[in-house]
């Protein structure tokens, strides 16, 4: 995930130093007087207001989260008063937008909060924390958005809690923020965390600090030596892009928030990042919880400097559509597994099962067979979390931009390592130095140009139209077998029907067969080409016989399937909101690959091989 932009906010640094005499922050006072209750009060005050209308609003979008979330509904009791406390005539004009026609030159809006879900994008309050993400918990007004921003967070010493954040601290319980855009990229957790620091040198002989800050039920101990991973995926990532950015205040800090009850999510920011795990504790599951980490850090260049216009400046108001996820998303995701990797956190055979999931997905899913990852990055506005409450059809016509895009970079990656004598960091490297590092978003054609320059236009354009903008694919089993990983099919020469489980996309709600009915409820819709799919099998049908046997759930029907052969046919009984039916599956051999070494397959690496496959995957840390 992933969020805000530079320019404006350099702009608005600048103007902000002028004109700080001039033009008063505006003010918000946040309070926690019910959070058992998961209540916060919020007064914000906004003076050197124009004689015009003033319109407030709520949030429908929040910076690095794609598809829009309703975070109006979640207020009540919002007044407007001046600053004698008389009230003002606000007008709710639509769902989440407010209007004062008439007002004094200083305006009070107050209203209550309730938030209880711990996520990146949302906000949580309850006596153990309060978790900030400020598009989910401020009103804004429309038209001020450059203004400079203070916040006091009270009640700190009720609950035992301290502060958190990017935000500069600039007395009390006050931080300040020199406009919308940047508070809204600055999530805050005020809770009673632990936490562990260490410098880095940077390239530049700067040093930059990073911040582990976690809010769990972990000893000192503990965060202290996860800090030290942590500090290892850090380095690992730094050398991909040859140094860390310049971050602003001389701080990085990871916000991590680790309890089941929490909905797990990671949201990169500017100069932090809001990791929310659903572990019990830290402790005993680091390596997971560091693949997030690996992530979202990656995204401190990629998405939060090297910036797609797209995204610039995030719109608050409605989704924002981007043509580029698959390179801000997906390369990401490929360079967060690279660093484990790397960082000696995962061995190779792990890192083969990463390799399977990504190619599986871009050569076996209906999605990637129909449309480019253009257009899977703009389906975000929908998948990214969107909330609806209809099914959609993303099996058979979506994947995941995470997914395309990573497994893209997988094929980059090695075609520079073995036609050109590059790698993709070399790319990463020469992307920041050209747009990152100096601020400037970017369009496709700017990735394309940086790779031509690096490699050669022709290269580049026919990469560009055949793998960006169409929906060509690379030959993976070359590219693999030059680190000596081969792929292959992952159940050759056995029967397969289609996928019947829980993993294929939609969940059907209007089925019939929940609790004690017989057979086999079709929960998801059936992949486009399975043989369960031609054979007219759909979610919510219910199958009941198979090859005459009663089915009553899923491993009574994989049985069956199981002591057939490809091209057997199996009768079938089902049925669903139109009456009984039966219908004949032909199997087929599943189409499903796996990447495996060479030395699991019996077979001995050449030199050359050896030397590939260390020089992608071993540490770049000099
Ligand atoms: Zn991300």
């Amino acid at each position: 995930m992933k969020k805000l932009f530079l320019i404006l906010v350099a702009t608005v640094f600048a103007v902000g130093s002028l004109a700080q005499s001039a033009v008063k922050p505006i003010f918000y006072a946040i309070s926690f007087p019910n959070a058992a209750h998961h209540e916060a009060e919020i007064v914000m005050t906004l003076s050197q207001t124009p004689a015009s209308a003033l319109v407030f609003r709520m949030s429908r979008s929040s910076a690095g989260r794609y598809a829009t979330h309703e975070f109006g509904k979640n207020i009540y009791n919002v007044k407007a008063t001046d600053v004698d406390g008389n009230a003002l005539d606000l007008k709710q004009i639509e769902g989440d937008v407010y209007e004062l026609t008439e007002h004094p030159e200083t305006v009070k809006i107050s209203y209550t909060l309730f938030a209880d879900w711990t996520d990146g994008t949302y906000a949580c309050i309850d006596p153990s924390h309060a978790h900030l993400n400020f598009p989910a918990v401020f009103i804004w007004t429309v038209g001020q958005e450059s203004r400079p921003i203070k916040v006091e967070f009270d009640d700190l010493d009720t609950y035992g809690w301290k502060v958190a954040t990017q935000l500069p601290h600039v007395g009390d319980n006050i931080y300040s923020a020199p406009n919308l855009q940047y508070l809204f990229d600055s999530p805050t957790e005020l809770s009673n965390f632990k936490e562990t620091s260490w410098p880095v040198v940077n390239t530049d002989g700067k040093t930059e600090k990073i911040n582990l800050v976690a809010h769990s039920d972990d000893s000192q101990e503990t965060i202290d030596n996860f800090g030290k991973m942590v500090q290892k995926v850090v380095l690992e990532e730094k050398a991909v892009y040859g140094e860390l950015p310049s971050y602003d205040y001389g701080e990085y800090t990871f916000l991590d928030d680790v309890y089941p009850t929490n909905s797990g999510d990671g949201m990169e920011h500017r100069n932090s990042t809001c990791i929310v795990e659903t572990d019990k504790q830290i402790a005993g599951n680091e390596i997971w919880e560091l693949s997030t980490f690996a992530h979202e850090y990656f995204h401190s260049w990629n998405v939060k400097r090297i910036r797609p216009k797209s995204l610039e400046p995030f719109d608050f108001t409605h989704a924002n559509m981007s043509n580029e996820l698959w390179f801000a998303e997906g390369f990401t995701q490929y360079y967060g597994e690279l660093a484990l990797e790397r960082a000696g956190f995962h061995s190779v055979d792990d890192y083969t099962h990463t390799l399977s999931g990504l190619i599986n997905s871009i050569l076996t899913s209906p999605g990637a067979a129909k449309f480019p990852e253009t257009q899977a990055s703009r389906y975000a506005v929908y998948a990214d979390n969107g909330v609806s409450i209809d099914p959609v059809n993303t099996t058979n016509m979506y994947l995941t931009y995470y997914y395309y895009g990573g497994a893209t970079a997988v094929a980059l990656d090695l075609r520079l390592r073995s036609e050109f004598n590059l790698t993709l960091d070399d790319y990463m490297k020469a992307v920041w130095l050209a747009l990152g590092k100096v601020q400037k978003p970017y369009t496709i054609p700017d990735l394309q140009k940086i790779l031509g320059k690096l490699t050669n236009p022709k290269f580049a354009n026919d990469f560009f139209a055949r793998y960006i903008y169409g929906i060509e694919k690379n030959n993976y089993t070359a590219l693999l077998d030059k680190a000596g990983l081969i792929l292959r099919k992952r159940a050759p020469g056995k029967a397969w029907a289609g996928s019947i489980g829980y993993n294929s996309g939609r969940m059907h709600s209007g089925n019939a067969n929940i609790g004690d009915t017989p057979g086999l409820a079709l929960q998801m819709s059936t992949l486009a080409g399975s043989p369960i799919y031609k054979a007219g099998l759909d979610a919510g049908d219910i199958i009941m016989k198979a090859d005459g046997k009663d089915i009553t759930d899923a491993k009574s029907f994989n049985d069956v399937v199981a002591s057939k052969n490809i091209g057997d046919k199996i009768v079938v009984d089902y049925k669903n909101r139109t009456g009984n039916h039966q219908t004949t599956i032909t199997l087929e051999e599943s189409p499903y690959v796996e990447v495996v070494t060479y030395e699991k397959a019996g077979k001995s690496l050449s030199a050359d091989q050896q030397t590939f496959r260390a020089n992608w995957l071993s540490s770049k840390i000099k």
